[in-house]
């Protein structure tokens, strides 16, 4: 904007009429007007000039100058440019942090979720494996503890107790377990009816199984219980259970007739040397009465003092064929449903020796008794351990014979400077030893007859392993006596060596002298 005056005072101000240049460039048409207006201008260096005409055209020949700068705007300024640019790096470079961050986040999120599902997992197949661990254990603890009852009764009592004492560690729990006409209650057993299993919450839930053997169902296993069975908890709990408990049953009644059998046969083995021990003093007796019988009828006297000899000795014979036959009646007598005794070892030893006795003598055997005399009683049926030294006896009377054979082949084919000195130092001769190993009582039947090699001690405990003829061994002696030591709650073991000689060893547990 500009003003201008005539110096003579001709022309009015309003009247003045101006021109104007910028930078040198081409005058503007002259007007009144006093202000011009410049857009957007280009930066840079100005000169702005104008000059003035009256109304007689006479123009001022020194136009007004001024100078100007335009400077460029604030965006345009280097250091502004600079500074975005140093702003848009900062936020680009934040940015991609950001954004990688984001996707370490993101990638770490997904192993996290990952992790955590692995974890998971492997802490549900531990939870599973516990569980099955819990269901081993107790199908364990079941068996061994089956493995100790010595009657149907004490196998459905350890089940029951057994099966409800792991199942009470979690929950109100009872069993019922029935056999033929029997029941027995274990636990909390709400009631007789088992519900569904979809009974409502307060009610147990129950579950029953039969118990099947010998072709028919013979009694029951019911279960009650406080929550839902699993699937697999059931059938460890029913199934198995009652597999278990049938399994012990049977296991126990083939045990039964096995020592049933083994009676008999035992007795069979035993007619034999029976009827030699009762002949010989019944041909005494007759010899005795027939001799009477004759002095009498032919009137030959016979003194007061001769009968009375006679007659003594005849009546201790009746008494020692009395007591074989008392002895063979007892013998023969079921034993095993009879109540246990506390009874003496030695006596077993001595009552089997007085059936065996006399044959091992016929055979030629060295009997040597070395028997504890202050030895505790055992509890359990005194008639079932004299069978089982019976079986070790007459084992070692067959070992004896046998080797017996050997040798006298062998110095058959030999010269008799040649006889290894083994063979002709040997003797027949058997050991029984009883005596006390701490609460044990331990007795030893030792034979240096024929022995055996590792595989055949190895197996002698096994049901009708026999190494002798079909008419002679059975195989089920000591099987039956390894069931029979075991039922008494000891051990039984064997040691021999082929052509020296064998040991058989049973270990039962002494009662308690205070009790
Ligand atoms: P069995 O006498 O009817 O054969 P056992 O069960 O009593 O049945 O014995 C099984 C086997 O063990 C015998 O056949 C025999 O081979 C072996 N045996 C047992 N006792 C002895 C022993 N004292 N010496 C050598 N072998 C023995």
């Amino acid at each position: 904007a500009w003003e201008g005056v005539d110096p003579w005072g001709d022309t009015p101000e309003g009247e003045l009429q101006y021109s104007w240049c910028l930078n040198g460039g081409e005058w503007s048409t002259f007007s009144t007007q006093t202000t011009r207006i410049f857009e957007a201008l280009p930066d840079g260096k100005y000169t702005f000039e104008v000059k003035a005409r009256d109304r007689d055209f006479n123009e001022d020949p020194i136009p007004a100058v001024i100078h100007f700068t335009v400077v460029p705007p604030v965006w345009k300024e280097p250091w502004f440019i600079g500074l975005m640019i140093l702003g848009i790096g900062i936020i680009g470079l934040q940015a991609s942090r950001i954004v990688m961050e984001q996707r370490r986040l993101h990638r770490v999120n997904k192993d996290l979720k990952k992790e955590i599902a692995e974890r998971e997992q492997a802490e549900e197949a531990r939870r599973k494996l516990d569980v099955q661990l819990q269901e081993i254990r107790y199908l364990y603890r079941l068996r061994s503890a089956l493995g100790t009852a010595r009657s149907a009764d004490e196998i459905i009592r350890i089940a029951g107790e057994t099966l409800t004492g792991v199942l009470s560690e979690s929950t109100s729990s009872g069993a019922i377990i029935r056999l033929n006409d029997r029941e027995w209650r274990f636990g909390e057993a709400a009631d007789d009816r088992p519900q569904m299993p979809d009974a409502s919450s307060q009610a147990q839930v129950g579950y029953e199984r039969p118990l099947v053997w010998g072709g028919r169902t013979q009694g029951q296993l019911q279960v009650f219980c406080g929550v839902k069975l699993r699937e697999s908890q059931e059938h460890i709990l029913l199934d198995e259970t009652a597999g278990q408990i049938v399994g012990a049953i049977e296991a126990r009644e083939l045990e039964m007739q096995l020592l049933q059998s083994a009676r008999l046969i035992s007795m069979g083995e035993m007619a034999a040397s029976i009827a030699h021990e009762l002949y010989q003093p019944l041909g005494a007796i007759s010899i005795t009465v027939g001799d009477i019988y004759l002095r009498l009828l032919d009137g030959l006297d016979l003194s007061k003092e001769e009968l009375e000899e006679m007659m003594k000795d005849t009546s201790g014979t009746v008494e020692r064929m009395e007591e074989i036959i008392n002895h063979l009646r007892i013998f023969s007598r079921d034993t095993s449903q009879a109540p246990e005794v506390s009874f003496s070892v030695n006596e077993s030893i001595r009552s089997s020796l007085k059936i065996i006795g006399a044959q091992l003598q016929n055979h030629g055997i060295d009997l040597k008794l070395e028997l504890s005399e202050d030895l505790p009683p055992v509890l359990g049926h005194p008639h079932q351990m004299e069978q089982v030294f019976l079986n070790f006896l007459g084992n070692a009377r067959d070992a004896l014979d046998e080797r017996e054979t050997h040798v006298a082949r062998e110095s058959a084919y030999s010269e008799p400077r040649t006889t290894n000195h083994e063979s002709r130092g040997w003797g027949k001769r058997v050991v029984v030893r009883a005596q006390q190993e701490g609460e044990w009582v331990v007795v030893e039947v030792e034979d240096n007859g024929v022995g055996m090699d590792e595989a055949s001690v190895g197996r002698v405990f096994e049901p009708f392993f026999t190494t002798k003829g079909a008419d002679r061994g059975t195989g089920l002696g000591l099987s039956i006596s390894y069931a029979i030591v075991r039922n008494h709650g000891g051990s039984i073991g064997c040691e021999s060596r082929k052509g020296v000689g064998t040991v058989f060893r049973v270990r039962l547990p002494a009662v308690k002298q205070d009790q």
